[in-house]
């Protein structure tokens, strides 16, 4: 890879194992056509491929090169769901609707895993997720996982035995393991869909920044400072970068910034330690979701609502490693990278007409794969063929991001969640390790005192107080951002 694509793809372990094809030309002349999509992340390639499947003449207008931000940038799981959790969603929309989302949701993962297959392209990597947690709450997963299963997933708890025979680290108790998400390479799985979609017809422009738009009458305006898109319909899929071009839309969402590194190769004690091939997250929502790529563990955590070099939080992520796989000993950091992600408030994704004749599509948060993929055909298909699956999403309307202090706000309570999490974490381990001791000392027959069992006292309090702590913080977002 050039410095030049370095500086545009990050210093990714996936940029570094793509074939990126030759730049494509800016738009230099006026364009008449159907349907004129904004941004050239997962959302808008989707968008256009499907739209152009069906028939209608598309063209792409990317600021950058294709997949340069998200989309090239992520860490590739394929989940089910939404950045937003089950229980709340229910809460919001009831057990109905939340079904009819969450097939849609599933639908996405099988157009990704569909497209991959069906076009052999080199982004299939392994499968299953484990969402573990870092408190000893059996219930809570258990409900959790009982709630998954009525929205439709194929899901099951996972004792701590079981967990930690796959992941060897005292760090985490049950799980709940997903078998139907699976792992790609999402730089080779976003640029084979730029070139899909181009095989469907759809024309993309790169470096080719969309300056404003006229939404007004039937044929809406695109202007770029080169030239000029004219098209019936226009699809917003910039994500957190739309700025100017609308700003209402770009205020509500919140920019979230997350850090990924990928180790030296690890050789055997990376397999010893992790045997466990799909991709994992805990219950720190913001940090500690990782997987093996070839001999690599790469690692991403630490979120900011403000532009940073990643490799200022490389050390950060290699103490996160280190504090849960010590057993890897002194790992060596070869890539760190960044991207940036777009949440709303609700934590939804962001779909449907906002104006007669535009469409938005963003909002993906951390569930962008499977989400972009659904919201890119769900958009196809209402434009071509008038389908109203979009509605669904109109529960979760646009609210205003809060600014700066929004952003504020949400990087002090990913601080104090972290914070709680720990303690809760650490009160966990301590009861465990106490009850372990309690055991030894049972099983060698220490004798007693006959005075009343002031230990089991004592150990009914740590419990309890455990308990209390793990309590404090109901079952985590499942969420990966
Ligand atoms: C580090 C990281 C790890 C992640 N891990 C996962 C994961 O494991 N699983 C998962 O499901 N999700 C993950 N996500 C989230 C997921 O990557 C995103 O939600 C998804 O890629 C968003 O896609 P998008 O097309 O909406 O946005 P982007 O990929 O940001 O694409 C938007 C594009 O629009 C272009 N654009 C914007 N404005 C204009 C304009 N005015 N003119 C022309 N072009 C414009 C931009 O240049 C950009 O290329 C992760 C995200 C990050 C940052």
């Amino acid at each position: 890879m050039s410095a030049l694509e370095t500086a545009i793809y990050g210093s990714s372990v996936f940029a570094a194992t793509a074939v990126l094809p030759p730049a494509r030309a800016p738009l230099a002349l006026d364009l008449d056509v159907d349907v004129c999509v904004i941004g050239g992340g997962l959302a808008g390639l989707t968008a256009a491929r499907e739209v152009a499947r069906r028939g209608w003449s598309v063209a792409v207008l990317e600021a950058s090169r294709v997949a340069w931000n998200a989309s090239g940038r992520n860490t590739g799981f394929v989940l089910p769901g939404f950045g937003q959790s089950p229980e709340i969603i229910v809460e919001r929309v009831g057990l109905d609707h939340a079904k009819a989302l969450w097939a849609l949701s599933k639908a996405g993962l099988a157009y990704i895993r569909e497209t991959i297959r069906e076009h052999e392209i080199a982004a299939d990597a392994s499968d299953g997720w484990l969402y573990v947690s870092k408190t000893d709450r059996r219930d809570d997963m258990q409900a959790e996982a009982e709630l998954l299963q009525a929205l439709g997933s194929d899901v099951d708890v996972l004792s701590t035995a079981q967990v930690r025979s796959k992941l060897k680290t005292p760090y985490y108790f049950q799980a709940i393991d997903f078998p139907e998400a699976f792992n790609i390479h999402p730089l080779n799985y976003a640029l084979a869909l730029a070139r899909l979609a181009e095989e469907a017809g759809v024309r993309i422009f790169e470096e080719t920044p969309v300056l404003s738009i006229d939404p007004a009458g039937v044929r809406k305006r695109v202007v770029t400072s080169s030239a000029r898109v004219r098209a019936a319909h226009i699809v917003l899929a910039g994500n957190v970068h739309l700025g100017r071009v609308m700003p209402d839309i770009s205020q509500t969402l919140l920019p979230i910034r997350t850090y990924v590194v990928a180790t030296r190769p690890l050789g055997e004690k990376l397999g010893e330690a992790i045997e466990y091939r799909g991709s994992v997250s805990d219950t720190d929502w913001a940090d500690n979701h990782y997987r093996i790529v070839d001999d690599r563990l790469v690692w991403s955590g630490r979120m900011t609502t403000w532009d940073a070099d990643p490799w200022r939080f490389a050390k950060g992520l290699r103490r996160d490693i280190r504090r849960v796989y010590p057993q890897l000993g002194d790992i060596e950091i070869e890539y760190a990278w960044t991207g940036t992600l777009g949440n709303a408030v609700h934590r939804m994704p962001q779909i449907g007409e906002v104006i007669n004749g535009v469409w938005l599509a963003s909002g993906f948060g951390g569930h962008g794969l499977n989400t972009t993929a659904m919201a890119g055909n769900m958009i196809a298909r209402a434009i071509v063929e008038g389908d109203t699956a979009w509605r669904l999403f109109l529960p979760f309307e646009m609210i205003w991001a809060g600014g700066m202090l929004g952003r504020g706000v949400a990087q002090a309570s990913y601080w104090t969640y972290r914070t709680k999490e720990r303690f809760a974490a650490r009160a966990s381990r301590q009861a465990e390790r106490e009850r372990q001791r309690d055991a030894e000392k049972t099983a060698r027959n220490v004798p007693r005192s006959a005075k009343p069992p002031v230990g089991d006292l004592r150990q009914r309090v740590r419990d309890k107080r455990a308990k209390q702590v793990a309590s404090r913080k109901r079952v985590p977002k499942l969420t990966k951002d």
